[in-house]
């Protein structure tokens, strides 16, 4: 679908659910995330983008403190009052917008105003591409323009973060938020998760011609529950092992010292964050210095890394990144949290047929549930469209 058929459809579903015309159409994209995994919740760097695909939300504002808000997932209304909002399983998917509503509050501590609002969106939900961090954004730059709220975009991430972490009740760090707010066209955003400064790196995939390939295996992430809090156990016992608030604190030159004061599982943990770190800052550098060929090195080491110190691959995810490679990708790793989800790899667009296809035929080979693969390019972040 075209952006402008979007919008369009957007607002006329708004119509159909509320029996008037929004005020306003707003949109922010999904992200994926380039290179620099688990190292945010260890206040170390990530390199995210927004995405083309986008999540629309068509607003008005209401006379009093009612919030209602409907989506084309599920089109029969939430309704909640303004000052009602808390964290309660009910809200279901609605918990999103309401807890923007609410966090936008908590920041400015100045009441609202009720609104109506309807989503729809075409961010992939469940393959690791942030629809949650997209819904939360439109609805967010939304409010602060109707509101008059005055808040920065970084202020207006942190709102999508208190959201998802006290109403949707999800622990989640800032990373896809700023992305969704923060990206440019063919730009990433370099975060830097201790101090919050982001900086806009162009990736200069356009003038080279590549795309970036999301191969999601639909694998659940299995154990990810158990899986994620351990790898987060270990990365705390590896930081006060040596003495460090955070593992940010420790650069490549201390991993001899680590070696021999902890355990070696513990030891491999703290390797990944340590030269996951290294590798976003090296892939910044390289972009800048050589353009977008040069980083699948780094993409490939990173998924090496993932897979054989931090241990959260599976076979599918191995898979997609060795077939990707043989068939001519620049560089491929595993994306996320692990335990399934999705991996990406970087190709040059004429290569994109024949790594899709090489993937298909290696998962069914393999007798692996049939992936979904698509390409995506670096957007724009939020915005108003109408
Ligand atoms: P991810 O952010 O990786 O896609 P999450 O579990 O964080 O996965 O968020 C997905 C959830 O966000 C969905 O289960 C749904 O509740 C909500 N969501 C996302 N987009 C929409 C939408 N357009 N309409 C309604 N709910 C949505
Ligand atoms: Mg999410």
């Amino acid at each position: 679908m075209t952006t402008s058929k979007n919008i369009e459809a957007v607002a006329a579903a708004f119509g159909s659910a509320f029996g008037y015309e929004p005020a306003g159409v707003w949109s922010a994209p999904g992200r994926v995330n380039l290179i620099g995994e688990h190292t945010d919740y260890n206040l170390g760097f990530v390199l995210p983008f927004a995405i083309n695909r986008r999540t629309y939300a068509a607003v008005s504002l209401r006379s009093d403190s009612i919030v209602r808000v409907a989506s084309s997932f599920s089109q029969t209304p939430h309704e909640i009052d303004l000052s009602a909002i808390e964290r309660n399983p009910e809200n279901d998917w609605a918990a999103y917008p309401f807890g923007v509503a609410w966090a936008i509050q908590q920041i400015t501590d100045k009441p609202g105003i009720g609104f109506d609002a309807f989503f729809d969106s075409d961010v992939p939900v469940g393959s690791g591409l942030s629809s949650s961090a997209a819904i939360e954004c439109s609805i967010g730059l939304a409010l602060n323009e109707l509101w008059a709220a005055g808040l920065t975009r970084q202020q207006l991430a942190r709102a999508g973060q208190l959201a998802e972490n006290e109403i949707v009740g999800a622990p989640t760090g800032i990373m896809d938020q700023s992305a969704s707010l923060l990206g440019e066209r063919d730009h990433a955003v370099f975060l830097d998760c201790k101090s919050l400064e982001a900086k806009s790196i162009e990736l200069g995939f356009d003038a080279e011609n590549l795309e970036l390939m999301i191969i999601d295996t639909r694998v659940a992430h299995r154990l990810v529950d158990g899986g994620y809090a351990a790898r987060r156990d270990s990365c705390e016992l590896g930081a006060s092992t040596m003495g460090v608030s955070s593992l940010r604190e420790l650069s490549v030159g201390d991993l001899p010292r680590a070696h021999e004061v902890m355990d070696g599982v513990t030891y491999r943990r703290v390797r990944h964050i340590v030269t996951e770190n290294d590798r976003v800052v090296e892939t910044v550098n390289k972009l800048q210095e050589e353009g977008p060929r040069a980083i699948g090195a780094l993409l490939n080491a990173s998924h090496v890394s993932m897979r054989d110190d931090f241990e959260i691959s599976i076979d599918e995810l191995d898979t997609a990144v060795d077939v990707a490679n043989r068939h001519g990708a620049i560089g491929a790793r595993m994306t996320g949290g692990g335990f399934g989800g999705a991996a990406i790899a970087l190709a040059p667009i004429e290569r994109v047929s024949e790594i899709t296809l090489a993937v298909l035929a290696e998962f069914e080979l393999l007798g692996y549930a049939k992936p979904n693969i698509f390409a995506v390019t670096a957007d724009q972040g939020a915005r108003r469209d109408r």
